[in-house]
């Protein structure tokens, strides 16, 4: 594994460095903010810093010392990570019984005890509650990482136990800065946008297949709406992709139409290279029209975050029904 601190994380890492000196880390952080800004680098990166046994260390774990290279290898037996099991998309109360019992156990290496929990949002009920007791009775050097997207709010009761910290997307000139070390990819400045400024995630898409299946979307979604596209096939094809990814990108088509439609600076619009076709769609739809939609995909986001193990073809295909009725409604009127 490798830690590292992204460079748009420098002020949360030194408000904990802070704490951490003064000796008053809390018991529970809860590190939000939407995905790819790296919450779970940061997560390891001050993970590894406080299990290090460096007495030396400043700002920066040492890498060397016996704990580091535990943690380095996945192997570091004070540090638990609680993910959801792969079949099943949420973390079972199990996982956190477990947790609990073994937080409780004298940490072999005399130091910190730290339970990473991501995302936390994927605890059902039962899994809350019982996180809940040890929120509430913390033992003295345990801390507890959750880690969430803001796509779904978390139960109160766990949100006011935990130190918040917040993770917005950098700059645009950050991003790209940090985008061009990494990747020469000639479309930086578009995978930006298409991550909604997450640098992380605009990676992610330059290394796949993502760009392009972008267009196959877009063409889908075109043909769908003027009444011409296989609403069964294209909600089987995208309920197999990033849903969450195909979804924010379908509203983004629709915002742009808005904001095309209210003539904002081009810049503004999101999928620079698509505004001809969003233009020449947009001029076929009516403001109510376009509302319209964007209420319906935000609904079915709403959906796909809080059931996690819906049919998702049969919810995109009466997504696209209701896409289409609603243009052609208004068009008949
Ligand atoms: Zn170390």
């Amino acid at each position: 594994m490798q830690t590292q601190l992204l460079p748009w994380q420098q002020s949360q890492w030194q408000q904990l460095l802070l704490q951490w000196q003064q000796q008053r880390l809390p018991h529970a952080l809860l590190l939000q903010g939407q995905m790819g800004l790296g919450k779970q680098n940061f997560a390891n990166y001050l993970s590894q810093f406080i299990l290090c046994q460096d007495p030396n260390k400043i700002d920066k774990a040492c890498d060397q010392c016996h704990a580091c290279r535990l943690f380095l290898a996945y192997n570091h037996p004070d540090f638990f990570r609680i993910t959801p099991t792969k079949k099943q998309e949420l973390i079972k109360v199990e996982q956190i019984r477990q947790l609990i019992q073994d937080l409780t156990l004298t940490s072999p290496l005399g130091g910190y005890t730290i339970a990473y929990i991501h995302p936390a949002q994927s605890m059902n009920t039962a899994a809350f509650n019982s996180l809940l007791k040890t929120l509430e009775e913390p033992t003295p050097k345990t801390l507890l990482i959750l880690v969430s997207d803001t796509s779904k709010p978390l139960p109160a009761t766990i949100v006011s136990r935990c130190q918040p910290l917040l993770f917005a997307p950098p700059s645009q000139s950050l991003g790209l800065q940090w985008l061009r070390q990494q990747s020469r990819h000639p479309q930086d400045v578009l995978l930006l946008k298409l991550a909604a400024g997450s640098p992380l995630l605009a990676l992610e898409l330059s290394e796949t297949e993502q760009l392009n299946l972008r267009t196959q979307l877009f063409a889908d979604c075109l043909a769908v709406m003027q009444g011409q596209g296989n609403i069964v096939k294209v909600a089987e094809v995208w309920a197999e992709t990033y849903l969450k990814l195909s979804l924010f990108w379908l509203l983004s088509w629709f915002r742009d139409m808005v904001a095309l439609k209210l003539q904002v600076a081009e810049g503004q619009v999101i999928n620079c290279d698509q505004i001809q076709s969003l233009q020449s769609f947009a001029s076929q739809l009516n403001f109510i029209q376009l509302y319209q939609c964007i209420d319906q995909i935000m609904q079915t986001q709403q959906l796909f975050t809080t059931h996690t193990t819906i049919n998702k073809t049969m919810i995109l295909e009466q997504l696209f029904i209701g896409l289409q009725q609603t243009i052609v409604e208004v068009e008949v009127e």
